[in-house]
């Protein structure tokens, strides 16, 4: 696929507020910091389309970006900061939970984990929220530019190892680097597989 054009359409704290749901879209989520706002730059070759780095405590929010006028491309607020509050944890995940419930569009949700480090229980966590709620989503591997390529393998096979614990299948995989557009290709020709339109 190749990505023409690339809008921001809406913030919304509200998943009611958000854009009707006539398009597909594809929503990307993960620890705060695992690289998602790179992953989306990198992804639609423009630099500053999501913000990097956004800091603990900031309003959370429903970011709607419309792609060649055929898809949303969502991003969603990130999880996992280690100094915000219990009441802004838990409006995360009510909004979240809204989200992911409410959308009857969302085709895919790219869950990015970060591939220098161990299976995160935040992580985890979120997996099975996606899994209970029966959400279609795939995970999506960063950062693979900071390691050797023997390393995050090894990473990724102690993570489906904990993964299969509990699963009996596994979710497809994605090994990127925003670096070094390392993924680009394999996840836009997967939007184009899965997209309707
Ligand atoms: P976000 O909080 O998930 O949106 O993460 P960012 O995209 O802001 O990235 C967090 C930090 O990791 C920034 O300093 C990025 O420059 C860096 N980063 C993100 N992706 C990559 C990558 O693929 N390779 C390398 N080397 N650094 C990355």
């Amino acid at each position: 696929m190749i990505i023409k054009e690339a809008k921001f359409v809406s913030s919304n704290t509200e998943v009611a507020k958000c854009p009707e749901t006539t398009l597909p879209e594809y929503a990307f989520i993960g620890r705060s910091n695992v690289g998602k706002s790179s992953l989306i730059n990198m992804l639609t070759e423009r630099s500053k389309l999501a913000k990097t780095s956004s800091l603990p405590g900031k309003t959370q929010l429903i970011n709607h970006f419309i792609i060649n006028d055929t898809w949303y491309l969502v991003d969603l607020p990130g999880y996992g900061w280690a100094r915000v509050s219990q009441t802004s944890r838990e409006k995360w995940s009510k909004m979240v939970k809204a989200y992911l419930r409410n959308r009857s569009n969302l085709a895919c949700v790219f869950l990015l984990i970060d591939s220098r480090l161990e299976p995160q229980k935040t992580d985890l966590e979120f997996i099975q929220v996606l899994g209970t709620m029966g959400v279609p989503f795939v995970l999506v591997f960063t950062k693979t530019d900071k390691q050797s390529g023997q390393k995050t393998q090894a990473n990724i096979a102690t993570f489906k190892k904990t993964l299969l614990q509990t699963w009996e299948e596994l979710p497809r995989l994605f090994i990127t680097s925003a670096a070094e557009k390392k993924g680009r290709e394999e996840l836009l020709e997967f939007i184009a597989e899965t997209n309707d339109q």
